[in-house]
């Protein structure tokens, strides 16, 4: 029997998220049916099962722990197994129906895209492995340069899909370098779509820097940098998000390796562009190192005092709106696009809750002007390269805010996230922003 008609088999309906959330009052407590006797549930039996284990091993002379995942043979009552059974069986239906609703929305999405409606679906591609075409004729290979390629597909309302890829010397696939290799992609968009004020982005889900804290705050940020109103993060569930960005990757490589094979070098970024450019209609943008390591030093402080969204691992869509200027983020365990009107995306079906990515932390009473009273907003509204503006932070014991004057101390944008409230005196004071 297949698993699909055991699911079948045990809930109402395989396209119900109440039904295979086990959250169905008709079909929650539906077991399989078995085909033995009552009285075999108290034999032994024996199965094979994968489990996560603690192993060691050396390396230059040290021993080293690292987890392995192995097959173990166990023995007991059949009655233990069909719980366990069962109990993986309540996982398998909630993975099941993540799979198959987040590939539906994408679909539905793609098909019904509006004329302000961006949608972009990105990974990180297997790095590349800088290749000299001595190297390959001598099969002598050194310590060899990576190039890390991000691949994005951009889907518009009434145009061809358009592949991107960006290439980097730095293997680094933090959020920061996310955000250094989307943010061309993003004004590029802009530029050719003008009306273009929403964006949707699908990418894969746990296995990498996507799902996490830092490149929400990031996305809020770059999105009211580059003046979209509002966005989507839309994430597959776990390993099941291959999709054209891999085809991208796929494309790209063999490119530069029969580049090799007739005579080139592809040493670094600069050159694998250089052969690529000509050769290809996917659009190419290099990204510096000197890039990445700048939104990690502009965000840093922020990135410190981030807080991560409750059960992160179990969302698969966000919500940002870049008019309110918080910090504040909107998620969900599943994406909706239900609405066709301008709110699509934005729907509160799956109990969407609110969460503020940047709080503050007062151990005393401290009360900060924002719009909410524990979360901080974005210092200011950010347009295109306004990296000079300054904002002022102030103390008052009473409530009406201070006056701004040259007597105030202004502080750079970028450290606003290191805003003590504790602050060494013991006095209630309430802190304002201004611009
Ligand atoms: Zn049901
Ligand atoms: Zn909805």
């Amino acid at each position: 029997m297949k698993l699909i008609n055991i699911l079948e088999e045990t809930v109402c309906d395989t396209k119900s998220k109440e039904c295979m959330y086990s959250e169905c009052n008709i079909c929650e407590t539906t077991s399989p049916t078995y085909n033995f006797t009552k009285a075999k549930k108290y034999d032994n039996v024996t199965w094979i099962e994968w489990i996560t284990k603690d192993v060691e091993y050396e390396k230059n002379d040290e021993t080293k722990k690292t987890k392995k995942v192995v097959t173990e043979s166990k023995t007991e009552k059949l009655e233990i197994l069909i719980n366990l059974f069962e109990k993986e069986l309540t996982k398998f239906k909630e993975h099941y129906f993540n799979i198959w609703h987040q590939y539906n929305v994408y679909r539905n999405l793609k098909s019904s895209l509006q004329h302000n409606e961006v949608m972009i679906h990105c990974d990180f591609s297997e790095n590349y492995t800088c290749k000299m075409h001595r190297q390959i004729q001598s099969a002598h290979f050194g310590t060899q340069n990576q190039i890390s390629l991000h691949t994005s597909v951009i889907y518009v309302k009434s145009s061809k899909p358009r592949a991107y890829c960006t290439l980097s010397d730095s293997t680094d696939h933090s959020p920061a370098a996310i955000w250094a290799h989307l943010r061309p992609i993003l004004i590029d968009i802009k530029k050719k779509v003008p009306q273009i004020n929403t964006v949707h982005v699908f990418s894969d889900g746990p296995a990498t820097q996507y799902k996490q804290k830092k490149n929400f705050y990031l996305y809020k940020l770059y999105l009211e940098d580059l003046n979209f109103e509002k966005g989507t993060w839309n994430f597959s569930e776990s390993y099941h998000g291959k999709s054209a960005a891999d085809g991208i990757g796929g494309v790209i490589k063999r490119l530069l390796d029969a580049k090799v094979s007739h005579g080139m070098d592809v040493s670094d970024t600069s050159t694998a562009y250089s052969l690529l450019k000509e050769n290809t209609t996917v659009n190419l943008f290099c990204v510096k190192e000197s890039d990445i390591i700048e939104i990690k030093s502009k965000n840093q402080t922020a990135f410190e005092s981030l807080v991560p969204v409750p059960k992160t691992m179990k969302i698969h869509q966000i919500q940002v709106e870049t008019e309110n200027h918080s910090n504040e983020i909107n998620y969900r365990v599943l994406s909706c696009f239900c609405n066709g009107s301008s709110m699509r995306g934005f729907c509160d079906c799956f109990n969407i809750k609110r969460h503020c990515l940047l709080k503050s932390r007062p151990r005393k009473r401290t009360r900060l002007t924002s719009d909410s009273d524990d979360c901080l907003p974005l210092p200011f509204k950010r347009t295109a390269h306004t990296t000079n503006m300054s904002a002022a932070i102030s103390k008052s014991e009473n409530k009406t805010p201070p006056v701004s004057s040259k007597n105030i101390p202004t502080v750079p944008i970028d450290i606003f996230g290191a805003v003590d409230c504790d602050s060494d005196s013991s006095d209630i004071f309430t802190y304002y922003w201004y611009y």
